[in-house]
């Protein structure tokens, strides 16, 4: 698997300094780490205070007396005024204070207490949620723990945007998946909502909207790393959507593309430059840039329960359209033609829509084409 046996180039340099590296194989960088640390370096088990002492007097030659003394100095119990245990709240001005200071801080503080609101957005409760959620959970079952020397690598996803607009673009996704996992796993872990479209129009047939969304229909897509297309061929449906490009290419000055399986292909077998703008295509022309962003090994800190891999860190939220009518339902319908409508095309909400345009008995009301409306708020 290693490739050029772990040699320096498996080493990532920086091609263009900060921004990304030359290419390097990922399997051997980490063939790499194993090889320079001590399998104690990267456990996850944490390490026996007392053995940790005892390896901290050997290194500094220092006897046990000398220990206990430096850590009592730089403790920073050290630095408190009071003893631990009767430390007066800082935060509590004391009462018929005669200090000036504190009665300015008192009127400041109350003033501020006039200023607290009950509630805290929910975006704000949410900001960190996701990235703490994970942070150092384990699994019970051993067989789905992380294994130790296990590599994660970050990945951004960027919105399905012109290239050149990539590097202005907040990353709609950062995803961290493992070395052993294969490319489908990061592929299936990325939400678009091109993915849950529904084709066809049903202005006559409001309630029989099909329940199959493209990702049903059109499961073909591709990574595009370093010269070679990793093809989804999971499903016999799959076609390889890379062909047209590749054909493109052939009496074009491009050299020869490679093509691979995805779901045959691990992340430890990928030779990637971290920081270089790479492609994930889906829906024959939904283009996403996937940055590599880190690789690193696990740490006893990371989620060690495996099944949560790919884990999404982060994912942008967006404004989601209303209604044109209520202005307070997420819009579900989206017409064109509308006699009824203020503008072409307009959105609904599924209530306002069949008010607006059914009569009592579901008969269509004047002419118009009515198209399933997914709304990109709804994978927030
Ligand atoms: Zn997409
Ligand atoms: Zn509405």
């Amino acid at each position: 698997m290693a490739e050029g046996g772990g040699g320096m180039e498996n080493v990532p340099v920086y091609e263009n300094v900060d921004v990304n590296t030359k290419p390097f194989h990922i399997g051997a960088f980490r063939d790499l780490w194993l090889e320079a640390l001590k399998p104690e370096q990267y456990s996850f088990s944490r390490p026996e205070a007392a053995a940790e002492d005892v390896e901290l007097m050997e290194e500094m030659g220092v006897s046990a007396e000398t220990l206990e003394e430096v850590k009592t100095i730089c403790s920073t119990e050290s630095l408190r005024s009071h003893p631990a245990d009767e430390v007066p709240d800082p935060d509590v001005v004391p009462p018929d204070s005669k200090l000036a200071t504190l009665k300015l801080r008192k009127k400041k503080q109350d003033y501020k207490k006039t200023l607290v609101r009950e509630s805290i957005g929910r975006h704000d409760i949410y900001a960190n949620e996701m990235e703490m959620l994970a942070v150092g959970r384990k699994t019970d079952n051993p067989r789905n723990s992380v294994p130790e020397g296990e590599i994660i690598l970050t990945f951004n996803i960027v919105y399905p945007v012109l290239f050149e607009r990539f590097k202005y673009v907040r990353a709609y996704q950062t995803l961290h998946v493992l070395g052993s996992q294969k490319l489908t796993d990061l592929r299936d872990a990325i939400c678009c909502v091109s993915d849950l479209q529904v084709f066809g129009e049903f202005s006559n047939t409001p309630d029989t909207v099909p329940q199959f969304i493209s990702k049903d229909h059109y499961k073909s897509a591709f990574f595009f790393f370093e010269g070679t297309f990793f093809n989804d061929m999971r499903f016999p449906e799959c076609r390889d959507i890379s062909k047209t490009t590749r054909d493109w290419t052939k009496n074009k000055d491009f050299p020869d593309f490679k093509t691979a399986k995805m779901e045959d292909t691990l992340f430890y077998d990928l030779r990637v430059k971290v920081g270089y703008p790479y492609l994930y295509c889906h829906q024959g022309d939904c283009e996403h840039v996937v940055i590599l962003t880190d690789v690193r090994l696990a740490h006893r800190d990371d989620c060690l329960d495996g099944t949560l891999y790919p884990l999404m860190t982060h994912k942008h939220r967006v404004v989601t359209r209303k209604c044109c009518v209520c202005h307070l339902y997420i819009s579900r319908w989206i017409t064109t033609n509308d006699t009824l409508a203020p503008m072409d095309p307009c959105l609904f909400c599924d209530q306002c829509f069949r008010q607006l345009h059914y009569d009592d008995d579901g008969n269509k009301l004047g002419d118009f084409q009515a198209y399933i409306y997914v709304d990109a708020g709804a994978l927030n």
